[in-house]
């Protein structure tokens, strides 16, 4: 059965209409999905019985169930999540001085093969349904009774590769009528997919794009991307011109620091010459090292020399505070799990 939160508001309208029903039963339903926050029909009193039954009878309420919670010193809880069809993913929960920020999973698995990222140890399996991406964050909301205020998709997968069914998730974030969270405040981060790049350009969204982008040359970051053989540095780096002239909008550039791989000053010489005049920020982050990977963290003196380097050099670079490390939440760390495995 169609879950009944893969639909944006306009069509989940088209929805009603071809079931003979008025388009303002749509907002009530969107109302009560996401702002009364109720998990079955039989509690949206407004909507007749009649109403409730032929919903009952063609859409699911997907409720996630959740597996376990870990929480860190700090206050981060990483979710793990039943799908419902033996495979789970996980969802983490931040706490910053702004409010609460969501990191939040795309897909089950990730195909894009990063060689210092625990999300890729394991095969793809399946990208997640807009249902499934929007349940996230109220399954987390419902949990704590946090008013979650951004949202990242900085979790399992790749978001570009669940094109579709991230855009249909952000319009019904975003939507004043839905989970009202503002566009400005969601961010899509990814690994360098080109042509969405392009596409992404073209939406009328608001959101922040992430890009990671990891080296400033083609061969260290082909040894640790493997997309950087199909869309190198400067096919990306064109793609981000052209998104930038396009939206007008400030793209953050995600940068893992790792010991003796990318972090000398060589390294943050080039980054400048890329970036050099673009409308960007630089996030860098201290590399988490997973099972069996080969990267390990630069050292905190070293992190500190290349941020400053960034910021003498015209780059506005900042160092991404490290949450949940001790729970396996941090960047990188998150993994599909098949229960049936
Ligand atoms: N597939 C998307 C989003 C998921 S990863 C992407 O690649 O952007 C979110 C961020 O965490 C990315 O910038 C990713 O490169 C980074 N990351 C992955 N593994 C990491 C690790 N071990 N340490 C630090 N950052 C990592």
């Amino acid at each position: 059965m169609k879950n009944i939160k893969d639909y944006d508001l306009p069509s989940l309208k088209e929805e009603l209409t071809n079931i003979g029903e008025k388009t303002f039963r749509a907002e009530q339903i969107f109302k009560w999905l996401y702002q009364e926050k109720v998990k079955s029909f039989d509690e949206m009193t407004n909507l007749s019985l009649d109403l409730r039954e032929k919903l009952k009878q063609n859409y699911d309420i997907c409720n996630f169930k959740i597996l376990k919670k870990l929480e860190s010193s700090d206050g981060t809880k990483k979710y793990l999540f039943d799908l419902t069809d033996g495979n789970a993913i996980e969802t983490v929960l931040m706490e910053y001085h702004y409010g609460k920020s969501i990191c939040v999973s795309s897909q089950v698995g990730c195909k894009m093969g990063c060689k210092f990222c625990a999300s890729t140890g394991i095969p793809f399996i399946r990208s997640l349904t807009s249902g499934e991406i929007v349940e996230q964050i109220l399954a987390v909301e419902q949990d704590t009774g946090d008013r979650i205020s951004n949202v990242v998709f900085m979790g399992i997968g790749e978001p570009l590769d669940n094109y579709e069914n991230v855009i249909n998730a952000i319009k019904i974030l975003n939507n004043p009528k839905g989970l009202n969270i503002g566009a400005r405040h969601i961010s899509v981060s990814t690994s360098g997919l080109v042509p969405r790049i392009y596409d992404l350009a073209e939406e009328n969204i608001q959101c922040t794009l992430s890009v990671s982008l990891h080296a400033s040359n083609d061969e260290k970051r082909s040894a640790m991307m493997p997309v950087n053989n199909a869309y190198n540095i400067e096919t990306l780096m064109q793609a981000c011109k052209d998104y930038i002239a396009k939206t007008n909008k400030r793209i953050s550039f995600e940068y893992a620091l790792a010991k003796d791989n990318n972090d000398n000053l060589d390294d943050a010489k080039q980054l400048v010459k890329l970036l050099k005049g673009m409308l960007c920020h630089v996030n860098l982050i201290p590399i988490n090292k997973i099972e069996n990977g080969k990267y390990i963290k630069s050292s905190n003196e070293n992190i500190i020399k290349f941020r400053d380097y960034l910021n003498e050099n015209g780059i506005v670079a900042t160092i991404r505070r490290e949450l949940g490390s001790d729970i396996d939440a941090a960047c990188g760390q998150l993994r599909r799990k098949n229960l049936k495995s």
